[in-house]
C-alpha cells in the first residue's frame, strides 16, 4: 500500500509544521512489520520555547473570544475529521499496528465526537448567580490558561482530541506530547484544529520521550497538565506538577474484574470478555482481564470463548477482514510473552493462543488462562496485552470482595440477567466506569475516569468541563460597608 507516513515536520508549532534536526532521532516502526515507516526528532529547548511562547500568546487571543465562536471551530475540526477518516484511520493503523477494521470506527470518530460535543458545550460554559439579600456573588468560571496533554500510545488520535476538545472549549491552550512509540496522528489533529480556525499556537504538538513531557510538566509557564500512562509515570508526573501547585488529570493503568453470573446470557458474556480482553490487542486500559466466571457457568464459558476465538482473523491491519493486529512494539511484546510465561509457571492453564508468530512484526496471539487465582501475577499486573485470565467464584458477596482487592480501580463489568442484583453489584464496584451486561463502550457524553491508582479527574462529559476551568467568586456589597473602627 501506498502512503505516505513521513509527517512534513517533528512539530507543530504556531500553526506550521517545524523541524529542529538537533533533537534526537525517533524511528517510527509499523508495528505490523517492524519496518521503519517514518522519522521524528524530540523537541529541543528552543522548539519547547517556541510552542511555549505561541501558546500563552494564542490563549490570550482565545479567550477573549466567546464560547459560541470557539464551539463554531471545535465543530468545523470535528466535520474535517469525518471527511478525512478514511486517510485519518489508515495513519492509525500504521502508527498503531490497530487492525483498519477498528480504526475506522473508534479513533477519528471518537476524537471527532469529542470535539463536537465540547464544541456544541463551549457557548454554555456560564457562571452563576448568588442572591443575599441585597447583597450578591456572581461566579466567572475562567481557564486556567496553558494546558499540557501527555498521551500514551494505544489511541494517538483519541487522547488528543479527548483531552485538547475540553480544553479548549473552555478558553485553555493545549501543548499536547504524543508517546514517542506513536508521534504521526496528533500533528493531524493540531494540522485541522489550525484549518478549522484555532489561532496559530493554541494547540500545539511537540514530539520526545519522557523528559520531553517532563520538561513541560516542571515549566511555570504551564498551568495544568494531563496525562494517560501508567500509574508510575503518573505518580512522577503529579509529584513534579505538585511543585507549582498545577492542576492534574490523570488516566493510569487498571487491572479491571468483569463478573459473570451463572445466570449471564453465556453469548453475552463471551462477547464482552472479547471485547474487553482482546480489542486493540489488548493494549485497552479499562480492559477486563479478571474475568470471574460463577462456578455453574465457567466450563461452557471457557468452552465457548476458545471456539469463539478459533475465528479470529489476524492478518494485514490495513485489510477490513482483518480483526486482531499485532502488539504496538517489540518492548511490549517481549513485556508480555514474560507475563505469559510466569501465567504458565505460577499454574495457570493456558487454554489457547499465546504464541508468538514467527514472522516480522509483534505478533502474539490471543491468550485465555483459566484456574487463576487471585494471588498470580497475572491477576495482580496490568499486562496490557491480550492475555485473558479466568477465575472462579460462587458467591456475590465472595467476588465483590475478590474484585476490589487491587490498588486500580478503573473500571468493572457484570453479566447477569437479575438487574436488581447488578445495580447492587456495580454500587459496590471500588471503579470509576462500570458496565452492566457490556463492556468498554466509551461514548463522550459519560465520565470516564478511575478511582484508587487508576487515576483524578475525569475526561469527557460535563464532568471535564470542572478539570479545565476553574471558578472565582465575585462578592458585590450594595449598601454601605460597616468596619469595627
Ligand atoms: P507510560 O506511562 O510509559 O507513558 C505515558 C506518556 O508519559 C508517554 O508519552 C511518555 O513518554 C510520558 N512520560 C514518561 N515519563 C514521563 C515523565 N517523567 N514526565 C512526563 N511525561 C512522561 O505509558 P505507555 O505509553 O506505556 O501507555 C500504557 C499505559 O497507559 C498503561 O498503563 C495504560 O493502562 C495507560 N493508559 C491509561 C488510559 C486511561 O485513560 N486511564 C488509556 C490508555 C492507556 P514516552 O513514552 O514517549 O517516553
Amino acid at each position: 500500500m501506498s502512503y505516505d507516513t513521513q509527517p512534513k515536520a517533528s512539530h507543530f508549532i504556531d500553526g506550521h509544521y517545524v523541524e529542529d534536526t538537533a533533537g534526537a532521532p525517533i524511528d517510527v516502526v509499523y508495528p505490523a512489520t517492524g519496518a521503519v515507516i517514518a522519522r521524528v526528532h524530540a523537541a529541543t529547548p528552543a522548539i519547547l520555547d517556541r510552542a511555549i511562547e505561541s501558546g500563552v500568546r494564542a490563549q490570550k487571543i482565545w479567550s477573549g473570544m466567546s464560547g459560541t465562536e470557539r464551539g463554531r471551530v471545535l465543530r468545523r475540526a470535528a466535520d474535517l475529521m469525518r471527511e478525512r477518516n478514511h486517510a485519518l484511520s489508515v495513519l492509525e493503523t500504521f502508527d498503531t499496528g490497530k487492525p483498519y477494521q477498528e480504526t475506522s470506527v473508534v479513533d477519528a470518530t471518537s476524537g471527532a465526537d469529542a470535539l463536537e460535543y465540547f464544541g456544541g458545550l463551549a457557548g454554555s460554559l456560564t457562571g452563576e448567580h448568588i442572591q443575599l439579600g441585597e447583597d450578591w456573588v456572581y461566579t466567572r468560571r475562567e481557564p486556567l490558561g496553558l494546558c499540557v496533554g501527555i498521551g500514551a500510545w494505544n489511541y494517538p488520535t483519541q487522547i488528543a482530541c479527548w483531552k485538547g476538545a475540553p480544553a479548549l472549549a473552555c478558553g485553555n491552550a493545549m501543548i499536547f506530547k504524543p508517546s514517542e512509540t506513536t508521534p504521526l496522528c496528533a500533528l493531524k489533529v493540531a494540522e485541522i484544529l489550525h484549518e478549522a480556525g484555532a489561532p496559530a499556537g493554541l494547540y500545539n504538538v511537540v514530539q520526545g520521550l519522557g523528559e520531553v513531557g517532563a520538561s513541560l510538566v516542571n515549566d511555570p509557564r504551564v498551568d495544568k497538565v494531563s496525562l494517560t500512562g501508567s500509574v508510575p509515570t503518573g505518580k512522577k508526573v503529579y509529584a513534579a506538577a505538585a511543585q507549582n501547585m498545577k492542576h492534574v488529570t490523570m488516566e493510569l493503568g487498571g487491572k479491571s474484574p468483569l463478573i459473570i453470573f451463572d445466570d449471564a446470557d453465556l453469548e453475552d458474556a463471551v462477547g464482552g470478555a472479547i471485547l474487553g480482553n482482546f480489542y486493540s490487542s489488548g493494549q485497552v486500559c479499562s480492559n477486563g482481564t479478571r474475568v470471574f466466571v460463577q462456578d455453574g457457568l465457567r466450563a461452557a464459558f471457557v468452552a465457548r470463548l476458545k471456539e469463539r476465538l478459533e475465528q479470529v482473523v489476524l492478518g494485514d491491519p490495513q485489510d477490513p477482514e482483518t480483526n486482531f493486529g499485532p502488539l504496538v512494539s517489540a518492548r511490549q511484546m517481549d513485556i508480555v510473552k514474560g507475563y505469559i510465561s510466569k501465567g504458565i509457571e505460577e499454574g495457570a492453564r493456558l487454554v489457547c493462543g499465546g504464541e508468538a508468530l514467527t514472522q516480522d512484526g509483534f505478533w502474539l496471539t490471543p491468550a485465555v488462562f483459566d484456574g487463576v487465582t487471585d494471588d498470580m501475577t497475572i491477576a495482580r499486573e496490568e499486562i496490557f496485552g491480550p492475555v485473558m485470565s479466568v477465575l472462579s467464584f460462587t458467591d456475590e458477596q465472595e467476588v465483590i470482595e475478590r474484585a476490589n482487592d487491587t490498588e486500580f480501580g478503573l473500571s468493572a463489568g457484570v453479566f447477569t440477567r437479575d438487574l436488581a442484583r447488578a445495580h447492587r453489584v456495580v454500587a459496590q464496584m471500588q471503579a470509576g466506569t462500570c458496565f452492566i451486561n457490556s463492556y468498554n463502550d466509551a461514548p463522550v457524553e459519560a465520565p470516564f475516569g478511575g478511582m484508587k491508582m487508576s487515576g483524578i479527574g475525569r475526561e469527557n462529559s460535563k464532568e471535564a468541563i470542572g478539570h479545565y476551568s476553574q471558578v472565582k467568586s465575585v462578592y458585590v456589597r450594595m449598601g454601605r460597608v460597616e468596619a469595627p473602627f
